[in-house]
């Protein structure tokens, strides 16, 4: 089978999620990237590295600077011509494209894989993690997104793939990029951080959130998540929720802190390695999947655990 890596860039370097794409890929068969973007020569380069990877697909065009879905979509579908199968991370960027691609080829989409069985059969969670469906495809062209966390990530050296320019599709005309505002921020970005460190609704308030979970995150170089309860109520921004509407990650290790964890919520951590909870309520169902767990008071035990760390 010859297949199709969607490269997530921001422009400058490869984004974490193409590696497990990559590795998913590499099960079906000889593994193609597409680069899409403008001035996307150091993009396609580091991406030509990744082992594993054949060619390297490079479409610079100004209808590719802010990846619009609607753009391209049609430069996938062109590149299907000559692929059998086309891969994507779930990620926002990835969820955005894949299924207008499908749509333009006609086929179903096979989303969020967690493995490859054989060239047409995959596994699935559905009921948010609660059940895993082993699904068949007879389409003759895939289009597959990919959970980064079920994957290894490919070595980002080792590969030596060739760039190759492609036709560009050009400006579908149907959507305008007008801005965008993008957080900033020092700490590793959840679904590639080592460590997470999330708060929940019983922090009371966004100051009581940043000035407990902050400076333990701090101390242990860790990302900051929240519960979709914390967002809601305004203790955290939006990009910070884990679970089945939030991010789905698999650190080494996970403090879930004042979080009761609601079936939503585990669905988005409970592959974390090492599950740490804290929780005045013994029965709290968090404690069902954690390693360690502390029964306390927060507002006590964080800066106590902060302190000492
Ligand atoms: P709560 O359930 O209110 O839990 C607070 C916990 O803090 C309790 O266990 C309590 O014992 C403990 N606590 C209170 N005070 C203290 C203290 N002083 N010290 C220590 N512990 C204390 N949720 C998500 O997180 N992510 C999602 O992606 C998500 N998606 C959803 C999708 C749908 C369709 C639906 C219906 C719900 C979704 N939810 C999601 C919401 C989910 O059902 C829960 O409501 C939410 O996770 C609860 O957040 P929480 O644990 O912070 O709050």
């Amino acid at each position: 089978m010859k297949t199709l890596v969607w490269v997530e860039h921001d422009g400058a370097t490869v984004k974490d999620a193409t590696l497990a794409v990559v590795t998913a890929a590499s099960q079906l068969g000889e593994v193609h990237l597409i680069v899409a973007g403008q001035g996307v020569d150091a993009v396609a380069a580091e991406a030509a590295k990744i082992a594993g990877v054949g060619k390297v697909h490079v479409a610079d065009d100004a209808a590719y600077a802010h990846a619009l879905a609607e753009n391209v979509a049609p430069l996938v579908v062109q590149l299907m011509a000559d692929h059998d199968a086309v891969l994507f991370p779930a990620t926002s960027g990835g969820k955005n494209i894949a299924p207008r691609v499908a749509a333009l080829l006609d086929v179903m989409q096979i989303s969020d894989i967690l493995s490859v069985e054989s060239e047409d059969t995959f596994t699935r969670p559905i009921y948010a993690g609660n059940a895993i469906a082993t699904v068949q495809t007879k389409d003759a062209k895939k289009v597959i997104t990919v959970r980064g966390t079920a994957f290894e990530k490919a070595a980002t050296e080792g590969g030596s793939g060739t760039i190759e320019a492609v036709a560009t599709t050009g400006d579908s005309g149907v959507s305008t990029y007008v801005g965008s505002e993008i957080a900033t921020s020092e700490r590793p970005e959840l679904t590639s951080a080592k460590i997470i460190v999330s708060g929940g609704r019983a922090l009371g308030s966004g100051e009581q959130f940043h000035a407990l979970i902050d400076p333990l995150a701090d101390k242990l170089g860790a990302g900051v998540g929240a519960s979709r309860a914390a967002v809601d109520a305004g203790y955290a921004p939006n990009d910070y929720q884990v679970g089945q509407t939030g991010k789905i990650v698999a650190p080494e290790v996970y403090v879930a802190i004042g979080i009761s964890g609601a079936i939503q919520h585990l669905a988005g951590m409970k592959d974390s390695k090492t599950i740490i909870a804290i929780n005045k309520d013994e029965d709290a169902p968090i404690f069902q999947v954690a390693d360690l767990g502390l029964v306390g008071d927060l507002f006590k035990i964080v800066p106590e655990l902060t302190e000492k760390l």
